[in-house]
């Protein structure tokens, strides 16, 4: 009967020490997108956060629906959960780099930073945020003219990375 119960005790042991210890999060990214991690980590750095990033896999996801480029499986940043973002690869969402930054800076905001999508507004009608949905191209250099608008956005890239690590950024001069 002893004998048995101290079986039983270790192994609630053993399994109460495995579902904490469980979880060995995975760090895979293809390299086209590695610099972009790699960016995400210095421009924190930047403004004096530090991130180690060992939980995060990027992959391209065919079963994606076709209206999402990216997607973020978690939007909270400390659940003991492997943190994927999947890429769609059948559509074409980004232009450049910049958008391509944009693209992964933005489910990063959401599985790293926990941050969640958000549609205010700035003065000039410009989004307050690389975390407002279906955008990619906030600071985008050139593609094609548009009236009204300098072609080239890419002088605002400095508010949005900014304002990604904190929201409370105060308004920049170009949007007031
Ligand atoms: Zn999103």
């Amino acid at each position: 009967m002893f004998k048995r119960f101290l079986f039983v005790s270790a192994l609630a042991l053993i399994t109460g020490c495995s579902k904490q210890k469980g979880f060995v999060p995975v760090y895979d990214v293809p390299v086209e997108f590695q610099r972009f991690v790699r960016a995400f980590i210095d421009e924190a750095a930047k403004r004096g956060h530090t991130y180690i990033i060992n939980n995060l896999i990027i992959k391209y996801d065919p079963a994606l629906p076709y209206y999402f480029c990216g997607k973020s499986n978690t939007y909270d940043p400390e659940a003991p959960v492997q943190k994927v973002i999947s890429i769609n690869p059948n559509i074409k969402c980004w232009n450049n780099d910049q958008e391509l930054e944009t693209l992964i800076f933005h489910e990063m905001g959401h599985c790293i930073l926990g941050r969640l999508h958000d549609s205010t507004r700035l003065p000039n009608g410009n989004p307050k945020t690389l975390m407002i949905a279906n955008n990619l191209s906030l600071y985008s250099p050139c593609v094609y003219p548009i009236d009204g608008e300098p072609c080239d956005q890419s002088f605002k890239r400095s508010y949005y990375i900014d304002e990604l690590f904190d929201a409370g950024t105060p308004v920049p001069e170009w949007a007031k």
